[in-house]
């Protein structure tokens, strides 16, 4: 059986992945809150990820591995979008508009991720839905002294716990002095968070021994992977900003609640994504969705290899340069497999991502498999990875059965959309007629115009011409030539 190693954040070491039980591997990763676009940061840890469960099945089994990505449905920012929208004049109580809004950015964050080649959890649960078990187990760490109520809130008592700071290897008193905390009167200790805090009528809440209130972040996700993967579980992930105090205060509420559990044995993180150098923010305008990618007429599948580019430990940063080569490089794989059935997956390939993740050697083999014409292997490969070249092997295609004896040329770029492929392919036609009819002045006048809009044309002293896409490609222009 392939061995996996994995980084675990906790000991701080690469180490040898032995499942719990190796008939069920479970794994939990932090998902969004869910109150506006997916900025393409987020991207980062749901395609690191989908990696590693695609490993853990391709090992394991399909039918052996739970994967777990929670919903933060609750949350002040979510409250602040579906009061906006009141005081707009939408309509409905507070809670539709609420609903309303974290309905639609959940359907948004499936239909971005999916694009990106990422297959969705086996349960993706939304906190809203969990507040029985959360309530549950904050009357757990009540009654045995581990939080107290105050003033309509409940509060971890960090100093109850001992090993706490043991994650991210700093002392209660390093973090103290470190971290901007919120001083409260009613908290014991500055370091103490909360649990429950009291929501007044404009605030969503639920009942509860404590009075009408909601759950803090942290126990929503120490509830939900309890209810869905048990008291101890193999895998839990998140980006490293998660790191500390969430991942900390996760690990303190679980294990004083049901101290017979382990909670997750091993802890991944990935690094931030900057751009351009930067790190992405509103103020820089170097802020941006997944979807603002997309329809810029960036395939998924591009934005895919650029994340997988770059090591999950290591900071990355996003370029228009490296999307652009990325763009290039999928084409050129699809050119190999074009003709051929999956076979195999590389055992080079699964030796890397097996490497705790070594998705920038997984690339560097598949270019290997491509230089070397392993079409079959290369399929499968990047099946494996995630990656769907479809859209890349039918341009190539629909080019061939195209009339013009524009055969083997090289697509470039990839088209677009399927209307700029076919306006491509029908300017390449006018070209290709009035060369046919020698008429060469007007030949050459088309080609120059075709240039200007982006598609440059290299006629050969043999074989077929060849043309290529280039940044500057201007559809509008196009579609005024033809
Ligand atoms: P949030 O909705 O902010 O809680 O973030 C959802 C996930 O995206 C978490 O796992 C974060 O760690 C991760 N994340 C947020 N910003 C970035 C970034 N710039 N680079 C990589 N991961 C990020
Ligand atoms: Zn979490």
């Amino acid at each position: 059986m392939t061995t996996i190693r994995l980084h675990n954040t906790r000991t701080r070491r690469k180490e040898v992945f032995t499942p719990l039980d190796a008939a069920h591997v479970r794994m939990y990763v932090c998902g969004p809150t869910v109150y506006d676009r997916a900025h393409l940061g987020n991207a980062r840890p749901v395609v690191v990820f989908d990696v590693l469960n695609r490993l853990l099945r391709h090992v394991y089994g399909e039918d052996h591995v739970t994967y777990v990505r929670n919903f933060t449905d609750v949350d002040d920012k979510i409250n602040a979008e579906a009061q906006r929208r009141r005081a707009a004049g939408a309509a409905g109580s507070l809670e539709d508009l609420i609903r309303g809004r974290t309905d639609e950015t959940i359907a948004w964050y499936h239909a971005d991720m999916d694009a990106l080649g990422a297959r969705r959890p086996d349960f993706e649960p939304r906190a809203t839905e969990y507040i029985g078990p959360m309530v549950a187990m904050i009357e757990r760490l009540v009654a045995g002294g581990h939080a107290y109520a105050a003033e309509g809130h409940v509060l971890f008592r960090v100093r109850s716990y001992a090993a706490y700071g043991a994650l991210s290897g700093r002392s209660v008193d390093d973090m103290i002095a470190g971290a901007r905390i919120e001083v409260a009167p009613f908290k014991e200790d500055p370091m103490d968070f909360v649990l429950w805090k009291p929501s007044d009528a404009e605030t969503p809440g639920w009942a509860s021994p404590w009075g009408r209130g909601r759950p803090g972040w942290h126990i929503e996700c120490s509830a939900m992977a309890r209810e869905l993967l048990g008291d101890s579980f193999d895998i839990h992930g998140g980006g490293i900003d998660l790191a500390f105090p969430h991942h900390e205060n996760e690990i303190a509420q679980s294990a004083c609640a049901h101290p017979q559990g382990d909670f997750a044995k091993v802890w991944m993180h990935n690094e931030m994504l900057l751009v351009e150098g930067k790190k992405m923010s509103k103020s820089l305008g170097n802020f941006f969705t997944v979807r603002d990618l997309l329809d810029q007429g960036v395939p998924g599948e591009v934005i895919r290899f650029v994340l997988l580019s770059t090591h999950y430990r290591k900071p990355m940063d996003w370029t228009r340069d490296k999307s652009l080569e990325a763009e290039r490089t999928l084409l050129s794989f699809a050119r190999v497999i074009v003709d051929h059935e999956a076979t195999e997956v590389d055992q080079n390939v699964l030796d890397a991502v097996s490497d705790d993740l070594n998705t920038s050697q997984a690339l560097t083999c598949l270019q290997a498999l491509a230089k070397n014409n392993q079409g079959g292997v290369l399929r499968a490969s990047l099946e494996f990875l995630g990656f769907d070249l479809s859209r890349q092997t039918k341009s190539i295609t629909e080019m061939r059965v195209s009339e013009s004896g524009w055969t083997n040329t090289y697509l470039g770029i990839t088209p677009r959309t399927e209307k700029q492929n076919a306006l491509i392919q029908s300017a390449l036609e006018h070209l290709n007629r009035l060369r046919l009819a020698k008429d060469f002045v007007a030949a050459d006048a088309f080609k120059a115009r075709l240039a200007e809009a982006g598609v440059s044309v290299r006629f050969q002293k043999h074989g077929a011409p060849n043309w290529n896409v280039e940044d500057h490609f201007d559809p509008a222009k196009l579609e005024a030539l033809t």
